[in-house]
């Protein structure tokens, strides 16, 4: 079953936790057991599962990333935003993640994120979730 919804990013580089609105789309498909594709058709940012439980986690992500793509170095793609393709390609634009008895089979202390590397914009998300 197919889901679109879309996420607002609040600024240029941001990871937006989206994983209350995958748990959203799981209930609405009514499947207690399955997979649940996430695919972002952005190509200037991304999606990632990772710790949503102590903030610190996700700033280091953001900083770290910062640091090995900087924005004030020089690129060819005319378009200005060349690192944020860069970070969309090494994060990714996709996950997959389980579902049991109707929720995200996650671990302990990991969230999905949306990866806004161009922002403010509003993002689209696509869902696919398959039943067993
Ligand atoms: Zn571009």
């Amino acid at each position: 079953m197919f889901f679109e919804f879309t996420v607002s990013t609040p600024s240029k580089t941001a990871l937006v936790d989206i994983t209350e609105k995958i748990e959203e789309c799981i209930k609405k498909s009514n499947i207690k057991e399955g997979r649940c594709f996430i695919f972002i058709p952005h190509t200037t940012a991304g999606i990632i599962i990772n710790e949503n439980y102590d903030p610190s986690v996700v700033k280091d992500i953001i900083n770290t990333l910062e640091k090995l793509i900087p924005w004030s170095a020089s690129y060819s793609h005319t378009e200005g935003n060349a690192p944020a393709h860069i970070k969309s390609t090494i994060l990714g634009n996709q996950v997959v993640a389980f579902i049991q008895n109707g929720r995200l089979k996650l671990g302990t202390w990991q969230g999905i994120f949306l990866a806004e590397f161009d922002g403010p914009r509003v993002r689209k998300v696509w869902v696919d979730i398959i039943g067993n």
